[in-house]
């Protein structure tokens, strides 16, 4: 896969805080294999060939960018692909499992309480007795693997930058960057989720199992959740819209867009320093859902590129 380009973007919101911002384009990484998580699957496929497995299993929720990557990387290295996802099954798939299902990932459902003793070895022998021997890739795709192939991402970055942003689910990514960061570099995550203090151990962990030792050098910003995972209050909303015309990049909304429109609030609060060097992560391209009332409703990326 390519390296994804960087980009500095020109908004006076930012140039009169004397902040500088460049964008790390990983929704461009590639088509179907989206952002931050070819990153985070990268070293997992290879261990999983290097185990002999065939078959990748992973969990998520009925619109999980991880299970859309998981299901087109198995259908373009050759995995069979198991997706066991939270809730009951409903017909017709929506887009993004629809997508999944069309990649060749076999779709299986467990009820919300099981769902979340998906881990435990009782599960985990119920599915393989279904579904034989496979390689298990956790809900979000992060472990110490995917920590070490996002800690690439800021040797890719030919600048001197201060801070490096990237939106936070499970917190894998952010584990990745703080830690591939150089002496004085810091690393900030935007928790997507409400109550997103939890990173702050989570994101310890990976790293302590990635490379034995936390690296200090990053903060959780809990404060743009906007309401919690998958809400988009309108203001949210007119957000994108306004970017969308200013910059004509339209911004995913459920992780994306909630990290920019905190780089500009803290940078308007002075809480990102003027004089500051900025990289945000675009982790990833709006989904399936997001392109059907995407702001321009452009129905091509050339379409997108004329206006503004
Ligand atoms: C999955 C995802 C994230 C979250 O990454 P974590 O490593 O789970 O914190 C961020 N952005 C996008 C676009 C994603 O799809």
């Amino acid at each position: 896969m390519a390296v994804s380009p960087l980009q500095e973007i020109h908004d006076e919101r930012l140039s009169e805080r004397g902040v500088r911002l460049w964008l790390k384009r990983d929704d461009l990484i590639d088509a179907h294999i989206t952002g931050n998580k070819w990153r985070k699957l990268k070293y997992n496929l290879a261990a999983a060939t290097e185990s002999g497995h065939d078959t990748l299993l992973t969990f998520g929720g009925a619109y999980s960018n991880h299970i859309r990557a998981v299901a087109a990387a198995g259908h373009r290295f050759g995995f069979a692909t198991v997706g066991v996802i939270r809730g009951e099954e409903r017909l017709p798939l929506n887009p993004s499992l629809a997508y999944a299902a069309d990649q060749g990932m076999r779709l299986t459902y467990l009820d919300r309480g099981t769902y979340r003793r998906k881990t435990d070895a009782q599960v985990v022998d119920t599915l393989k007795r279904e579904w034989g021997d496979f390689y298990l890739i956790p809900e979000g795709g992060s472990n110490a693997l995917a920590v070490r192939g996002c800690a690439e991402l800021p040797h890719e970055i030919d600048l001197d930058f201060d801070l490096i942003c990237c939106p936070s689910g499970t917190g894998g990514t952010l584990a990745g960057i703080a830690a591939g960061l150089a002496p004085g570099q810091r690393a900030l995550g935007f928790s997507v989720l409400k109550g997103g203090e939890f990173l702050n151990e989570d994101v310890a962990d990976l790293q302590i199992q990635a490379f034995g030792r936390p690296s200090g050098n990053w903060a959780v910003q809990t404060g743009f959740h906007f309401g919690g995972f998958a809400k988009k209050p309108p203001e949210l909303t007119a957000f994108i819209g306004d970017f969308f015309d200013r910059h004509a990049l339209i911004l995913e909304w459920i992780y994306v867009a909630k990290m920019m429109y905190g780089i500009f609030a803290l940078a308007e609060s002075g809480a990102i320093e003027p004089g500051t060097r900025c990289v945000a992560v675009i982790t990833g391209p709006p989904g399936p859902e997001q392109a059907l009332d995407a702001p321009g409703r452009a129905g091509s990326p050339g379409e997108l590129v004329g206006r503004r």
